[in-house]
């Protein structure tokens, strides 16, 4: 039977290969102990790829590390046909239609190999398709912020099709905890978003005859820099007659930070019909924004800018940025039960990989050139035309950026 929350007394699985490329960097080994997301993020990473271990490898190092007691591992499952509908930089190997190669050659593996009763001890947290479903709410047309890929796989229904799969199969394994991505809070805090997402999630965990009892919890924030707490202000201030839902940071979002949008998206979810046990995952590995930029107060109370603008440690351009953004720090370490209705704080993006590539690069993994990760680009309708905010000279997504893991151990905070 699955127990109600994985992360509550267990360790969590170092991944080795990470590990070794975070403890070659100068300052790394304050870190490279730390538990990271294993991300299954092509066909081939299930056998392996070179520098990353394949997945039954991982789960029998897995095994010696739990040493007979309770250890989660962390997988994200990512590679639904036509990925990243809304930006480039992680495109991925299976076009928009390929739904059939998605279920034979992608998630049934996964599932055999999951369901091999010698990992029956290990409790296997995976974290599914990051970012697909909230984008068929926020980036399709009539929105100014729609995609012509994002229109292609709303009218497909292959994002929706391939996640009711994952979670089917990979629920019905005894010791796997599904946890379904669900944005951030910059992205479905607005009232536009938010019941809007939370539907298509339940419609993606009960189709074709999926029920909502394989969907342990979701996942915010994953691979993004929203603030779990901003301590300076809160979305119930106002100031010189004004609340800071009308400050151009704020912009009518309801919530100012992570963790108040996940507890609140929680309360949303099992209102929708998803279970009243379910719990959140906050990704905090690279949204602690120390350093010397990070306000030590609020903000000057002349005007709601001047107040959340002064008080606020997410120092992004705008909270549409999402490539490898400037001036980011480690967050909190990854922590079981940390607060009400949140199963863990984890690291699921692994401080040090890229967001993707400030120049094309060619691959043969299917992934693009994004402008957002051009530190000299002025930007779309999702970040309201703002810079980009990314700093220069990255890799490709998921390669190794050495400055940014330099920048990330700098501004961690808690400070290392
Ligand atoms: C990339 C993946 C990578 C992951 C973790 C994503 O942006 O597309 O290839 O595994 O980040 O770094």
């Amino acid at each position: 039977a699955k127990v109600d929350n994985p992360y509550a007394g267990a360790k969590v699985y170092v991944n080795p290969d990470w590990s070794a490329k975070a403890a070659a960097e100068p300052g790394g080994s304050k870190i490279s102990n730390q538990p990271t997301g294993v991300w299954l993020d092509r066909i081939a990473a299930i056998q392996g790829t070179s520098g990353a271990r394949g997945l039954r490898a991982h789960l029998d190092t897995a095994l010696t590390q739990a040493a007979g007691s309770p250890l989660v591992v962390q997988l994200v499952i990512y590679n639904l046909p036509g990925r990243d509908c809304s930006a480039l930089a992680s495109n991925g190997e299976l076009g928009p239609t390929e739904i059939g190669r998605y279920q034979t050659e992608y998630i049934d593996p996964i599932a055999a190999i999951l369901a091999d009763t010698k990992y029956a001890s290990l409790r296997i947290v995976t974290t599914v398709e990051i970012d697909s479903l909230p984008n068929l709410v926020t980036n399709v047309s009539p929105r100014p912020t729609a995609t012509p890929d994002c229109d292609v796989m709303k009218a497909n229904g292959n994002y929706v099709k391939g996640v009711g799969y994952a979670l089917r199969k990979l629920g019905a394994i005894p010791n796997v905890y599904n946890y379904v991505d669900a944005g951030h809070h910059g992205w479905l805090g607005w009232d536009d978003n938010f019941n809007a997402s939370a539907q298509i999630l339940k419609q993606a965990a009960t189709t074709e005859g999926g029920t909502v009892d394989n969907v342990t919890g979701f996942i915010v924030n994953t691979a993004n820099y929203g603030a779990t707490k901003e301590n300076n202000f809160t979305i119930n201030d106002s100031v010189a007659g004004k609340s800071v839902r009308e400050s151009t940071w704020v912009d009518w979002n309801r919530y100012v930070d992570e963790q108040s949008f996940a507890q609140a998206f929680r309360q949303e979810l099992v209102g929708v019909g998803f279970r009243s046990d379910i719990g959140m995952l906050i990704d905090t590995s690279r949204n602690g924004w120390g350093g010397t930029a990070r306000p030590t107060g609020p903000g000057a109370q002349t005007s709601v800018d001047t107040y959340v603008d002064g008080g606020r440690y997410d120092r992004r351009i705008h909270l549409g940025n999402w490539c490898n953004q400037s001036g980011a720090g480690l967050g909190e370490r990854p922590t079981a039960a940390p607060a009400t209705g949140i199963d863990a704080y984890v690291w699921v993006k692994p401080p040090g990989e890229s967001d993707g590539a400030s120049k094309a690069i060619p691959n043969d993994q299917g992934k693009g050139f994004d402008r957002m990760c051009d530190p000299t680009y002025t930007g779309n309708p999702r970040n309201n035309n703002h810079l980009s905010g990314a700093l220069a000279n990255a890799p490709l997504s998921g390669d190794w950026f050495s400055a940014q893991f330099q920048e990330l151990l700098k501004n961690a905070y808690p400070a290392l």
